[in-house]
Order: structure tokens, then sequence, then C-alpha cells
């Protein structure tokens, strides 16, 4: 088991199960049990348990909740604010998925998996793009129909009844941990792109150097929503072994700031406080506004800064394309 240096000074979850079966992403049988978590985002008890595999580095969630449990997981507070953060400064959240997606391709027909009310779509209208999404709740694809003008298809990936070689671009912003069973997925990707079409996806860093600081404290980790969680070794193994080619694969971004609000959660509930959960709606004074800036501008960003360049940063960005045949 990976150990964090916070994970002495805050309580640790249990020891985990060695029950872990063979990696979904590789099918070696060399797994271990890594730290778990609680789901820390609603401010929840139960813990999680998470596998690691020696051979691909994957990291998976051996006991996940059942589909049909998981709405306890995505309620109303988890979906406001994951559309907040897709919408906030939309031009700049989405200016580095355009920028990367334009090195490779500049028109044609992109499909946006997980599109959500359509925020990276909307940035792509007017533009020489043919829009289509894929987003699981109904009201939220209308809002994203009417405000991108893409075709939306409401359900799960495996229904979506796009023909083979449809797009030029695919892309999937931090929706790959998500998923059941992402060898199925990508290979449906694979299947929908044309050859040399090219995949664009977002997701944590399991090996980021915030990840082993934080342990089981690290944002990214986000339990039980996280059913994967990906390392650029076993991304690039999984996605070559599905016939990708490596285009682009950069390390970059924080969660430091929200891994240390897990912590002192922990440390103040330690000591009979209990803070609200991040789930709970609250807007931050103009003090710690201030603190947290300093922070931010002294702390956070070199430490993000030398990680990415270490290839260490919290968050993956990958650019990678069908293999024409
Ligand atoms: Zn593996």
């Amino acid at each position: 088991m990976l150990s964090s240096p916070v994970e002495s000074v805050a309580p640790s979850p249990p020891p985990v199960s060695p029950a872990t079966g063979p990696c979904p992403l590789c099918g070696s049988t060399d797994a271990a049990p890594r730290c778990g978590a609680p789901d820390r985002f609603h401010g929840r008890k139960q813990p999680f348990r998470l596998a690691r595999c020696r051979a691909c580095s994957g990291v998976w969630l051996p006991d996940p909740p059942r589909p049909e449990e998981m709405f306890l997981h995505y309620d109303e507070e988890y979906h406001r604010a994951i559309t907040q953060a897709g919408e906030s400064d939309l031009f700049e959240r989405w200016r580095r998925p355009r920028e990367l997606i334009s090195r490779h391709c500049r028109s044609g027909s992109l499909l946006d998996i997980g599109c959500s009310s359509g925020a990276f779509l909307s940035t792509l209208r007017g533009g020489d793009w043919k829009l289509h999404g894929i987003e699981m709740e109904p009201e939220t694809a209308a809002k994203a129909r009417l405000r991108t003008g893409a075709q939306v298809f409401v359900g799960d990936v495996m229904g979506a009844p796009f023909a083979e070689g449809a797009f030029d671009v695919i892309t999937c912003f931090d929706l790959l941990e998500h998923v059941y069973d992402p060898r199925l997925f990508l290979a449906r990707v694979h299947r929908w792109l044309k050859p040399g079409g090219i995949l664009c996806a977002v997701m944590p860093n399991i090996e980021s150097w915030e990840a082993r600081l934080f342990g089981s404290y690290w944002y990214g980790l986000e339990l039980p929503r996280h059913l994967f969680h990906f390392s650029p070794r076993s991304l690039r193994r999984l996605l070559t072994s599905l016939e990708f080619t490596e285009r682009h694969l950069e390390t970059n971004t924080s969660y430091a700031e929200r891994s240390a609000g897990y912590v002192t959660a922990a440390l103040l509930g330690g000591a009979g406080f209990q803070p609200p959960p991040p789930s709970a709606p609250r807007t931050p004074g103009i003090a710690w506004r201030g603190v947290r800036k300093l922070l931010r501008l002294t702390l956070v960003r070199p430490f993000s800064a030398v990680a990415s360049l270490a290839g260490a940063g919290a968050s993956m960005e990958i650019v990678f394309s069908k293999n024409a045949r």
C-alpha cells in the first residue's frame, strides 16, 4: 500500500481486503490492495476499497456500488457542483482542450461524451464543426441541444446509435474514471472514430505527486464515483492495446486546495468540530479568499508547475489517434 505524509496526521481508513480479482484494464492477476477512502465530497463515513495492478499500475474499485445504487452518489449537490465547474469562466475553462484539438483537427464531426449542459460544445458553436453529444440526464441534454444546436443522445454510451467511423474527434472530459468498463468504452470510441480520428480526454493522474502526498485525502479519488484511476503508464498501455497511437500526453492542474480541505475537515472532525462537507453550498469569506490566494501564489502554483514539468501533475490531458488500418 502506498503511504502518504498526511496519513500520519489524520485518521486512516480501515485496512483493505486482499481479494481484488484480475486487473480489468490488462487482465493481470498481480494486483494488491491500495488505500481507499470514504465519499469525502458528501462527508460520508462508509469506506471504499481500491486495488492496484502491479503490471500496468491501473487502480480500481473492486467492489463498486451497483449501477442502480449510483443515484445515491450522483445526487443533486454533485450535479450542481459539476455543472458550476464546467460553466465558470467558460472560454478560459475550455481553452486548453480546444487548443489541443485544433493541433490535430480543425473541422468535421465531433462527439462530446458526457456533454452535460453543453458547456464545452457551446465554445465550438459557430465553427466548422458538426456537433454531437451524449448525456444521461434528459433535462440536461435538452439544455445542451438548445444552447449548442448539437445532436445530443440521451442515455448510456453503449446504447448510442452512432455508425462506425462517424467522428473525426471524440472528447471525454473527466469521464473515463466514472465508467464501469473503460476497455469496452474505449473500444466503442475506437469504433466510432474515423481512421486517424482523435480521442481527446482529461482525467486525474493517480501517480501524481499530489496523489502520493495526500493519499486517501486526495481529491482526485472521488470515491465511489471514480471507479478507475489511471496513470500515464496504465493509460498508454490500455490505449495502445486498443489500436490507438499517442499524439500528446501531459500532466498539469492541482487539486491541492480541495485535498487540503479534506485533511482539515478530518482534523477538525477528530477535534470534535464538524465542518460542512464540500457538497453543502457556501460562499467563502473575504479573509479566507485572501489566505487562499496567498497560498495559491506561494505554494500551490509553484508545486503544481514543478510536478507538471516532472510528468507528475494531478490531471492528465491526452490526445490519441485511431490507427489507420
Ligand atoms: Zn493491469
